[in-house]
């Protein structure tokens, strides 16, 4: 008896450490590490010298076939999993919503029917709580049980998804107890709207008073905020798509006292800025998403913090509209624009070009950027997110040389723009298996839809 598949002479790169040896597969599962692994019998052979050996990425933020302001996320689990796949990343994370009224078994079952038999790849969900009586209370820890073991809140869209700060707090005094994370929307949203009615009363409707009516302040003052409330709760929390130094800042106060306190950035607030909302006509609607682009020197400040471990986790927060008919939707009123913007296909390419190629830190601490740390701190951990005997075998054999034009011409998310359109990257992925299974091999897709498994994730358990 051979093994199923042979990774031979790669550069294997964990979190941690960096070697050169063969990976071998059987059922799915990485068997072996070792040099000169025996090559008899094996099913498939992938020659890797001088490509990388990666943990396949993990996307802790996507919102595929998601419903927002009387339209849809442009990719559904099938789409939306298989450009992932094409970009290095073989987990996504999304989030089963729970509409007013409605229990959590609900938003859960109705996300689970979404992925069923479309997914390329593994998914898991987090469960965004818009409406929290007492009995959704107890309903958060039968969740927990079945495998979704964080929970997303808004302090922001009153009237849709805002929570108020005592709802937020039950919340998490309820998860310091099940092992639950929170991850936060943090952003002021009461205040943001004051902003918003003023400005269109005033007629000032394109795309870029999107932008302008969520100053930073309003970010960092909800990040501190919920800071202050998962600390007196007792729980962990994690602070999803982070856009600007001042709120960094307060994540960096309290890391410093030594709380458990995560966030999370995207590329489009690491390459893009407030520039881009100055696109002609109505093109700036391309980048209506929340937060909003920032003043370009914050870019730096955000690299300089996932160097320094103030942010953990690059995700991208993927919520694709087309231009076309979906952002056209708020043409003479941005309130109107679909908020969010596709990503999931760019990401490891994105901050490999960014991070390592640029200098800026490690291909260790890139593997433990978009694959170690998410698979921690959201209960993948060991079976995703590393590269190791046991582990599930999601693994990127990655080219390191080639270069690549970002382009919506030849991207394969079922989106009519790019919000990178034209940016040149250094690295991309050759080869991607997702549990032993080649997916992604020359360009071509390999795999098939509804390969994809739901995983059950484990409770938090620290870094
Ligand atoms: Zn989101």
């Amino acid at each position: 008896m051979g093994f199923d598949t042979i990774i031979v002479n790669g550069t294997v790169v964990t979190a941690t450490d960096t070697y050169v040896a063969d990976v071998a597969i059987s059922g799915g599962k990485i068997v072996a590490i070792g040099q000169h692994v025996p090559q008899l019998n094996a099913g498939k052979i992938i020659d890797a010298t001088g490509k990388y050996v990666f943990p396949g990425g993990i996307d802790a933020h996507t919102h595929l076939d998601m419903p927002f302001g009387g339209t849809t996320s442009a990719d559904d689990f099938e789409t939306g999993t298989t450009a992932a796949a094409f970009g290095g990343t073989t987990t996504i994370v999304d989030f089963a919503i729970q509409y007013k009224g409605q229990d959590l078994r609900t938003a859960f079952d109705s996300w689970m029917k979404k992925a069923d038999g479309k997914a390329v790849a593994d998914y898991a969900f987090h469960c965004i709580m818009t409406d929290v009586p007492a009995a959704r209370l107890d309903e958060m820890n039968e969740l927990v049980r079945d495998g979704v073991t964080s929970f997303k809140l808004f302090m922001a869209y009153p009237g849709v998804f805002m929570l108020d700060d005592a709802t937020i707090f039950k919340v998490l005094q309820r998860t310091s107890k099940n092992g639950a994370m929170v991850c936060m929307h943090a952003e002021n949203g009461g205040a943001i709207d004051v902003i918003v009615q003023q400005m269109l009363a005033e007629g000032k409707t394109a795309p870029k008073y999107h932008a302008l009516s969520r100053p930073t302040t309003f970010e960092a003052e909800a990040v501190s905020r919920a800071i202050a409330l998962a600390e007196i709760a007792g729980a962990p929390l994690y602070i999803v798509h982070l856009s600007c130094d001042d709120a960094l800042q307060k994540v960096r106060e309290g890391r410093d006292r030594g709380l458990p306190v995560y966030a999370e950035t995207c590329p489009q607030y690491l390459y893009l800025s407030l520039e881009n909302m100055d696109a002609p006509g109505f093109e700036g609607a391309k980048y209506v998403f929340t937060p909003p682009l920032r003043e370009k020197w914050n870019q730096e400040k955000l690299w300089e913090g996932l160097k320094h471990d103030h942010l953990q986790v690059v995700s991208t927060d993927h919520c694709p509209f087309c231009f076309k008919e979906q952002k056209e939707m708020g043409k003479g009123d941005f309130t109107k624009i679909p908020n969010g913007g596709p990503g999931i296909e760019h990401r490891f390419s994105l901050i490999y070009s960014g991070g390592p190629a640029a200098g800026r830190f490690n291909v260790n601490r890139f593997v433990e950027i978009v694959s170690t740390t998410p698979a921690k701190l959201f209960g993948l951990y060991p079976r995703k997110g590393t590269i190791a005997i046991g582990s599930d075998a999601d693994i990127v054999v990655f080219d390191p040389k080639r270069e690549h034009i970002i382009s919506a011409a030849t991207h394969h998310m079922r989106v009519d723009y790019s919000m990178f359109e034209g940016i040149r990257v250094t690295g991309m992925p050759d080869i991607v298996l997702s549990r032993g299974k080649v997916i992604v091999e020359n360009d071509k897709f390999t795999g098939r839809a509804g390969a994809g498994e739901f995983i059950k994730r484990a409770t938090y358990a620290g870094l």
